[in-house]
């Protein structure tokens, strides 16, 4: 038997917590204790945000911080709570969901951190207020990658592990994340509000976002002066660029619930996830995903949808329709613009010139056909528009159609004059990733880690941070998926 957390902890001036969302008051967040979990140890650990989040240097040793952050002890000042949301699943009313494994500690250093996987919540439903080891370091890692790509997400800072058996379709064992975000509030939250009519409390969290994360939204004199408008174009254009960037580097999210929706336009919910292999425009990477609402190429029409979820919500505070309806319809423009500039600087363009759309639509064709590998082609291509020797096949070799991407390589090459080469090669390498977070990769990690091997899980969080290097040490990580990624099967369960 393990005694509730009472412990605390000295964490030094540098960690002053703050309580703003508990400030919105009982119905917006119930208060919690974690639940311990035996024996912790560490699996990983992410210096470069813990340097940001200015946690004493000497958080990575002794036990103290490894207590607090599986869940075993309190970190003084914070106070433990769990938030109440709704939303839409597979595009279907789900009612009351909630954080049902996920305990937020409060504010340090501007970011808002929450243990996940710190045990039941009054939100847990059927679970079990646990999350399992494998699925811990994929978000682990993948959050990270995420970033070092230059992509809004939330953030890990450490993944900690214990030999308590978890049940999934097999017994597993537990792991807490330490993941850390300005905002956790969800698309979710605001839905949860209207449908149950709770009109004030709606408006305090619409306030809350607007006056945090948005208050340009206050003095608009578009959107008829209404800030609630002007918030949800605004939430719709860092939703629309958030997509397009998931699109540009082949990340498949795989759960696009509505509770899975940051109102800030992070990626948030890490489960399901997949990078693209081979280009695969129709690939679903969630097997739980029947009908593929949430393929690859469907991603942006789902987001879409998403956000008209966010903008019913959002009615009672809305005098028009028709005015929620506009700051909606922004989505249209914003993330056509979002795609063509992403694929503009994977071309090699200077920021400001337009990539020709038939150009992009004729590769990714290509690309589909030969179900090439996404990541390894823009690379290669990125290395071989410097000096666009002949000689140099390892493009075209990605290729059976040959002829075809012969006519695609003479129109890329009329992109750019002799003397921009270079120049246009540089900004392909610093727009096209090396490594990216592939299925097989995680797996490793995983296999290793369920050894008590970590070694893995660090170089690949080394490397994904800074994933537009080259790391010639880690060549290994950015090479093709071999064989048996196929038969790696993602699915809900985590
Ligand atoms: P997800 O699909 O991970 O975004 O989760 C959907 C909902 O189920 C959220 O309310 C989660 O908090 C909840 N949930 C997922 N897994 C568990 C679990 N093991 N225990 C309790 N709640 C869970
Ligand atoms: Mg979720």
């Amino acid at each position: 038997m393990i005694d509730s957390p009472t412990a605390t902890l000295k964490t030094g001036p540098s960690l002053a917590w703050a309580h703003s969302f508990a400030e919105l008051g009982g119905s917006f967040a119930v208060p919690m204790q974690a639940t311990p979990v035996p024996a912790p140890y560490w699996v990983g650990q992410n210096l470069a945000l813990a340097e940001q989040l200015r946690l004493p240097p000497d958080w990575t040793h002794g036990d103290s911080w490894l207590q607090a952050l599986s869940g075993n002890a309190v970190l003084p000042g914070s106070q433990l709570l769990s938030s109440v949301y709704s939303g839409h699943q597979f595009g279907v009313w789900a009612g009351q969901l909630g954080d049902g494994r996920a305990i937020l500690l409060g504010e340090a250093n501007g970011q808002e951190w929450q243990l996940k996987g710190a045990g039941l919540t009054p939100f847990s439903r059927m679970g079990d207020g646990r999350a399992v080891l494998r699925s811990s370091i994929r978000e682990f890692l993948c959050s990270e990658a995420m970033h070092g790509l230059g992509i809004p997400t939330t953030r890990a800072l450490c993944v900690t592990g214990s030999d308590m058996p978890v049940r999934r379709e097999t017994l597993e064992t537990a792991a807490v994340v330490t993941r850390v975000a300005p905002s956790f509030v969800r698309f979710g939250h605001f839905e949860h509000f209207c449908h149950h009519d709770q009109h004030g409390d709606l408006k305090k969290l619409a306030d809350y976002v607007i006056d945090r994360f948005y208050p340009e939204c206050r003095d608009t004199a578009r959107w008829g002066g209404n800030p609630y408008v002007a918030l949800l174009a605004a939430v719709t254009q860092r939703t629309a660029r958030m997509v397009a960037q998931w699109q540009s580097v082949g990340f498949c999210h795989g759960v696009m619930n509505t509770d899975n929706m940051s109102i800030l336009g992070l990626t948030i919910d890490y489960g399901p996830f997949q990078f693209l292999d081979g280009y695969n425009p129709g690939h679903i990477c969630n097997h739980s995903d029947h009908q593929g609402r949430y393929a690859f190429n469907k991603q942006p029409q789902v987001a879409y949808w998403n956000l008209y979820c966010l903008g019913q919500a959002m009615l009672p505070l809305i005098d028009e329709q028709e005015q929620a309806i506009a700051a909606l319809e922004t989505f249209k423009t914003e993330f056509p613009l979002a795609l063509a500039t992403a694929f503009a600087a994977k071309l090699g363009l200077p920021e400001g010139v337009e990539a020709p759309t038939t150009l992009i639509d004729q590769i990714l064709k290509l690309l589909a056909e030969g179900a090439v590998d996404f990541t390894i082609f823009w690379r290669r291509l990125s290395h071989w528009a410097r000096e666009q020797s002949a000689a140099d096949q390892s493009v075209r070799d990605l290729f059976l159609d040959r002829a075809g991407f012969d006519a695609w390589i003479e129109a890329f090459s009329a992109l750019h004059r002799a003397e921009d080469r270079a120049a246009a090669s540089a900004r392909m390498l610093a727009s096209n990733p090396k490594y990216i977070l592939r299925n097989h990769l995680g797996e490793l990690a995983i296999r290793a880690a369920k050894q008590k091997d970590f070694g893995q899980v660090a170089a690949m969080l080394q490397v994904l941070q800074a994933p537009f290097d080259e790391h010639p040490e880690h060549e290994a990580f950015a090479g093709f998926a071999p064989d048996w990624a196929q038969s790696i099967e993602i699915s809900c369960s985590s």
